[in-house]
């Protein structure tokens, strides 16, 4: 039976990344309340959210220091804008993320969204060479699988054919290269073979179109949306040193791969290099509230500096700095000083990595991967709507669970412990015995070839 409040929301809300016509066959969970990893519906039931809620939830739902920090800013400021006005939050929270880079990205762009950040590092990225003469420096290298938004601009860089097909007349053109994904590897080929394979392709771009090219933006180690493909930290050397050759600026998209979750506060620490521009969302808020920022170097934001108004980087949002998600952004700091959270997620991961092991020689599955606390692997035979019924069949386990295509992955809050990560490998190794055991209903079988 459909609960009233299912009902209503199919009724009047037009809900994200879904074909409304098919919504009512998976229709919504109706949440009603969260605490820790748990999400609990109208009638009690539980679900471990296995993907943070989209990525977002870093130290699971409701949790009390975070919630402390959020209402007690509430009762002093909630918002003010930032354009003519600063707040103790805002700056405390750009103080910090800089520190975290050593002080190389030394300025911080407030907006709201991942998208929007992605935005502003594009325009940023062009306008930087404008001002430096260079106006003609305005393509844009994007990798393929990557994913950075489905704004217009984000999505012109973005390469997860699903989001894209449909808007590709509106979308500036950009150049894509080659995926350094380590599945790629041809026999005999390691994963740093591959990429250095993905840069070779990269420097004959950049050779023969520097002058035209403003930024590379790539999402560091695991590009995400395209299904968690995982690649060596070579590639980011190398895109590193090309940019450094051609003039080119480096823009890292951590929205997703950020705040610890590649098992470093940021995954671009893992190659020993520090991008241009970085960009950060999802999980600094904690999966609280609406947030992102854009982190420059100096050297960038110096050439915004002028006595012409307009040669200064004017782009805003309504609810930049909002003085509440930075507040929150500022507890889940606190809680990376205070918790040794990268400690703690690296002791669990090995954990789950080990209650995981049996899918490693697992037939019916292929490119088991994991890097910090993102785990994913294929399924060969996924049969129609395989995402779909494996959703559906992790509700019945009790997991928020959404696999991306025949991919399936988990990208938990950090707040596994040695209960959880056996009881979370069960389950879903469990939910894909269940998927694969099923008998697909008549409806979603491919039609028969016909006999000649
Ligand atoms: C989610 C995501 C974005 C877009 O963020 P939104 O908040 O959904 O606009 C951009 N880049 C990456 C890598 C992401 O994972």
């Amino acid at each position: 039976m459909t609960s009233s409040l299912v009902a209503r929301s199919l009724a009047h809300i037009w809900h994200p990344c879904t074909q409304m016509q098919r919504a009512a066959q998976v229709p919504p969970l109706p949440i009603v309340r969260g605490q820790g990893v748990w999400l609990f519906d109208e009638d009690g039931k539980r679900y471990f959210d296995t993907i943070s809620s989209w990525w977002v939830n870093l130290f699971g739902h409701a949790d009390a220091r975070i919630n402390a920090a959020i209402k007690d800013q509430l009762d002093t400021l909630p918002h003010v804008m930032l354009a003519g006005c600063t707040h103790a939050p805002a700056v405390e929270l750009a103080e910090r993320l800089s520190a975290l880079t050593g002080g190389v990205l030394g300025h911080c762009f407030f907006a709201s969204d991942g998208a929007s950040a992605v935005e502003i590092a594009l325009k940023m990225a062009f306008h930087h060479w404008r001002n430096r003469g260079l106006g003609d420096k305005r393509g844009f290298v994007c990798l393929r699988q990557g994913y950075h938004g489905e704004t217009l601009g984000a999505l012109a860089v973005t390469d997860v054919q699903i989001f894209r097909d449909a808007y590709d007349p509106l979308l500036l053109r950009s150049h894509q290269v080659m995926s350094p994904d380590a599945r790629q590897a041809r026999p005999g080929e390691s994963a740093q073979d591959v990429a250095l394979r993905a840069a070779a392709e990269l420097q004959a771009l950049l050779q023969a179109q520097h002058g035209q090219i403003a930024a590379l933006i790539l999402e560091p180690l695991v590009q995400g949306a395209a299904g968690m493909a995982m690649y060596h930290p070579a590639y980011l050397q190398a895109a590193r040193a090309l940019c450094d050759q051609y003039q080119v600026l480096l823009i890292a998209d951590e929205i997703a791969v950020g705040c610890g979750r590649t098992g470093t506060f940021f995954a671009v620490e893992q190659a020993g290099i520090w991008p241009d521009l970085l960009c950060l969302s999802k999980g600094i808020s904690g999966g609280y509230l609406p947030l992102s920022l854009v982190l420059s170097r100096d050297s960038v934001y110096e050439a915004f500096l002028d006595d012409d108004v307009a040669r200064g980087f004017l782009h805003s949002h309504s609810y930049t700095g909002n003085a509440l998600a930075c507040r929150a952004a500022l507890a889940v700091l606190d809680r990376f000083d205070q918790d040794g959270v990268l400690a703690h997620n690296r002791l669990q991961a090995a954990t789950l990595s080990a209650a995981l092991a049996p899918l490693q020689a697992d037939p019916r599955v292929e490119n088991f991967r994991h890097l910090g606390m993102v785990w994913a692997f294929d399924v060969k035979d996924p049969g129609p709507r395989f995402a779909d019924r494996f959703h559906l069949a992790g509700r019945a386990r009790e997991l928020l669970i959404r696999p991306i295509g025949r991919t399936v992955y988990l990208l938990p809050p950090y707040l596994l412990d040695d209960t959880l990560s056996p009881w979370l490998a069960h389950q879903v190794m469990a939910t894909l015995d269940d998927v694969l055991r099923q008998e697909i209903p008549d409806a979603d079988r491919p039609p028969e070839p016909p006999t000649a």
